[in-house]
This record gives structure tokens, C-alpha cells and sequence, in this order.
């Protein structure tokens, strides 16, 4: 690369790759068994009805779903996506305040890109989702971290850090917060807690980025309304997406927010892509209007309750006591704390050497911490490999103390 370094631009030069990305690439095309991506089982995929679906949308529409499109999104997802997402507890909305983007982190980079200048105080749980991160980095904010607890990010302690903001005279942006099913910890925010963050964002007037990628994938108890569901004063952006409901390949998101914001999205957009694939967005419409995705889910939920059943046993019986972990409520991963004195991403490439691998966890902090931590994901490895992979991993870290 070094021939073509002195081309790139500014900002492409800050955009190293990460020692752990370049790591994992050293899974590909070998016998690891992986629990570091985020994949969905693919036997969730509802391959039959998508057939089906495009076969039709090809004979009725294909004037409209082969043709370019408005950039908000296809009307007859957005209108969709509306009772949709009434799910999650959204109501008062209308297809105006729908925007349709290419995967939710196409939805994340415009939002971060509209929003965020550099020394902007954001908020961002720790740990959190470290691609959204990685677009936040580029942004060049001041970050702000609030620890993640069984509840929720602990919100007392974010409101000593806006209070001695405020004292300072600084002014807080967002937040961006995953309350349900956090990736990577796992945990859902309770609904004392959601409406405490909504008072918070009302007394401090700053904006909430709601990510609700595991929205949908909550397999115990109730999966709570979502922060946008208490939102009365517009301040709450809310993103979901396909990938883990019905096809990460599709690559489809949405976005809802205000009117005022969706004709911001819009202007960004149109000098990213112009529009998210029509063809792809007139096979959603038709998922949800057929009840695919509805009908699918209870069995995806069911899935990942055993495959995190089976990893939490495995993990019960492999790993030593000195280890802790989350105990998901939903969504793909377990999170877990070693001991100190090892450092996971110093762990990694021996890990691989014994066949596995999974997500060293300092990347999901901001200020890369969390050096003794690990993301382990449970949705894509089969029962059997989690198991053995467990046990492998369980061995090496014993090997450590
Ligand atoms: N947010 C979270 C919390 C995620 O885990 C992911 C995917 N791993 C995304 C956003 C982006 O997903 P997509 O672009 O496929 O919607």
C-alpha cells in the first residue's frame, strides 16, 4: 500500500485497519470455528417465501422495482414499515417520518455524518457497537462512556457526567444507545430506565441515536417499547434493520425520526448511493405484508434461546470461575470479563492457532478498555462447535492463571 499511501486523502490515512480485523482475516479459508462474527444462522432464512416473493414482485411491478427510486424509499415499504414498526411501541408516525437506507450502518454513517463535528460531546455505552464507533472516530468527537449494568447503561452516573458538562458550559449532542439486546453485552434496558435516559435527553436537550438492531430477537421476558415509543418531543432517531429478522444479504435498514431529520437523511443520501435497491425494498414490503418476517421470527427466537442455552452451559462447565459473563436476554452474543492480567487481544492469535476465534472486546469501548474482555457469538456456529470451540477456549484461558 505504501505506492499509493501519498494519494490518499486526510481522513483515508486515519482509517487504519484494526490489528484484530487483520487478525481474523486469518480465519478465512481455515478450520476455526468462529464466534466472532455476527452472522445470522442461515437456516432462518426464509428461502422458499423470498422466491416466491421475488418471482411475483417481477411479474406485477418490475416497471417500478428494476427502476430508480425516491431517495427516502420505496412508498410501499415506508407505508409498511409504519405498522411495522408499531411493533416496538412507535406509534403518531406516518410514512414522512420513514427513510429506507442500506443496512442500518449506512443509516449510522449518515446520521453521525449530518450530526457530529469534531469535539462534539457524544455519549456512547461502554462497551457498544464498535462499527458504530469506528464511524463516530472518523467524526472526531469528544467521548463520553457510560458503563453498561444488567439494567441498562447506568444513568446515574451519566447524570453526575451531563451535570458537570453543564457546569462547564458544554453542551452534549447524542447519545447513541442500543437498549435492547445490547451487542455486545447482551442486556436490555429496563423501562424505569428508558423513560429516566428520555428525562435526561429532555433536561439536557440532547438528541438519542436508538439502535435497535435486536429489537425483534428478544427471547426472554418482554422486549420493552422502545426509547422512540416514550419519545413526546422528537428527540429519539431510531434505527432498524432486516439483517437479523430476515436477510443480512438484503441489505436494508430504516430510519425514524422526525420529518425535519428524514429531509437531512435524504440530502446526505443522494450523494452516497441515491437510493436503497428498489428491487430489494419491494421484497421487504411484500415480507411484512405477507407476514414472512412475523411468522419466522418466534422460530428464529426459539433458536437463539438454545444456542445461548448451549453456550451458556458449555461456558458454565469450560470456563474457570474467575471468568464472568452476560447472560443475554436476546440478540447474537455473550459478553465476558477474564481476569485482569489477561489480555485478549494478546490471546487471540493463540486461540487461532487451536482453532477458534471470537472479537477481543477493547474495540466496543471508546477508549479501549475492557483489554480483559471478549465477544462471543452464539447465532452462526452449530450447536457441536459451539461446544468443542467452548472447551477450547475454556482450556486456553485456564492455561493463562
Ligand atoms: N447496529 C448493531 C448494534 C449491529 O449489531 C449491526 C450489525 N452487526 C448493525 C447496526 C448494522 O447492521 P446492518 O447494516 O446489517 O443493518
Amino acid at each position: 500500500m505504501a505506492k499509493w499511501q501519498p494519494f490518499l486523502s486526510k481522513q483515508t490515512n486515519e482509517l487504519k485497519s484494526s490489528e484484530i480485523r487483520d487478525l481474523l482475516k486469518l480465519t478465512e479459508g481455515r478450520e476455526v470455528i468462529s464466534f466472532a462474527g455476527g452472522l445470522p444462522d442461515p437456516s432462518t432464512f426464509p428461502v422458499e417465501d423470498i422466491k416466491k416473493i421475488i418471482d411475483e414482485v417481477l411479474d406485477t411491478k418490475s416497471s417500478s422495482a428494476l427502476q430508480y427510486t425516491a431517495t427516502a424509499g420505496v412508498s410501499e415499504l415506508r407505508k409498511q414499515l409504519v405498522s411495522f414498526t408499531a411493533l416496538r411501541g412507535v406509534t403518531n408516525i406516518n410514512e414522512n417520518n420513514i427513510f429506507v437506507s442500506v443496512g442500518s450502518q449506512e443509516a449510522l454513517f449518515i446520521i453521525f455524518n449530518i450530526l457530529v463535528d469534531q469535539g462534539d460531546h457524544v455519549f456512547v455505552e461502554k462497551p457498544t457497537y464498535l462499527t458504530a464507533l469506528n464511524v463516530l472516530r472518523v467524526r472526531k468527537p469528544e467521548f463520553h462512556g457510560v458503563p453498561v449494568t444488567e439494567k441498562g447503561p447506568n444513568l446515574h452516573e451519566m447524570e453526575s457526567q451531563l451535570k458537570k458538562l453543564k457546569s462547564e458550559g458544554k453542551r452534549v449532542k447524542l447519545m447513541y444507545v442500543i437498549p435492547t439486546a445490547q451487542n455486545p453485552a447482551g442486556t436490555t434496558m429496563y423501562l424505569e430506565e428508558r423513560k429516566y435516559l428520555m428525562e435526561l435527553a429532555s433536561a439536557y436537550d440532547f438528541l438519542i441515536v436508538e439502535d435497535d438492531a435486536y429489537g425483534f430477537l428478544v427471547f426472554d421476558g418482554d422486549s420493552p417499547p422502545s426509547l422512540k415509543a416514550l419519545d413526546t418531543e422528537g428527540r429519539v432517531i431510531y434505527l432498524g434493520t432486516f439483517s437479523k429478522i430476515l436477510s443480512p444479504g438484503l441489505r436494508l435498514g430504516w430510519v425514524v425520526a422526525d420529518e425535519e431529520i428524514i429531509r437531512e437523511l435524504e440530502l446526505f443520501k443522494q450523494n452516497v448511493d441515491l437510493h436503497t435497491p428498489s428491487l430489494n425494498q419491494f421484497v421487504a414490503a411484500e415480507a411484512i405484508k405477507r407476514g414472512v418476517i412475523q411468522t419466522n421470527l418466534p422460530k428464529t427466537r426459539d433458536l437463539y434461546r438454545r444456542k445461548r442455552d448451549i453456550m451458556i452451559d458449555a461456558i458454565n462447565n469450560y470456563f474457570p470461575d474467575a471468568v464472568k459473563r452476560t447472560k443475554p436476554v436476546g440478540g447474537m452474543f455473550v459478553f465476558a470479563w477474564l481476569p485482569e492480567k489477561i489480555d485478549t487481544t494478546k490471546m487471540l492469535q493463540e486461540a487461532m492457532e487451536n482453532g477458534v476465534a471470537y472479537v477481543p472486546g477493547s474495540s466496543f469501548f471508546y477508549d479501549y478498555s475492557g483489554r480483559n474482555t471478549m465477544r462471543i457469538n452464539y447465532s452462526f456456529p452449530s450447536k457441536s462447535q459451539i461446544e468443542r470451540g467452548i472447551e477450547i477456549l475454556g482450556n486456553l484461558i485456564k492455561s493463562k492463571l
